[in-house]
């Protein structure tokens, strides 16, 4: 096997003992994958290396509110804006008529003297 080089700083490349697939320079420590890629046009196997990003750097975004239920902590005040929400549009909606009733049954004398 050939000997790999560094493409960033042309150090030695030497095999990851955790992960045979993985080279490391040993003078960057850059981390790179090499693939086997066999060209068809001239029937020579060429090696390209990729490099590999930084694991430590990656922090995996936690979804907090996604793990719970949605009724703790916060579910219970959602639940009651969601139900009071609910009553202020039925207020909107119906109110206007029931109050138009309600002066029909009990204050029939006020409905008159408005027109
Ligand atoms: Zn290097």
């Amino acid at each position: 096997m050939k000997e790999l080089t560094c493409p960033s700083c042309g150090g030695k490349l030497e095999a990851d003992r955790k992960n045979p697939n993985i080279e490391v320079c040993r003078q960057c420590s850059k981390t790179y994958t090499f693939q086997k890629i066999h060209s068809e046009a001239t029937g020579e196997a060429k090696l390209r290396l990729t490099p590999v990003p930084d694991r430590i750097a990656y922090e995996p975004v936690e979804k907090k509110e996604r793990k719970k239920t949605g009724w703790e902590p916060y579910g219970w005040k959602r639940g009651v804006a969601l139900t009071i929400l609910f009553f202020v549009l039925m207020f909107i909606m119906y109110g206007p008529k029931v109050y138009e009733r309600y002066q029909m049954d009990h204050a029939s004398v006020t409905t008159e003297a408005q027109e």
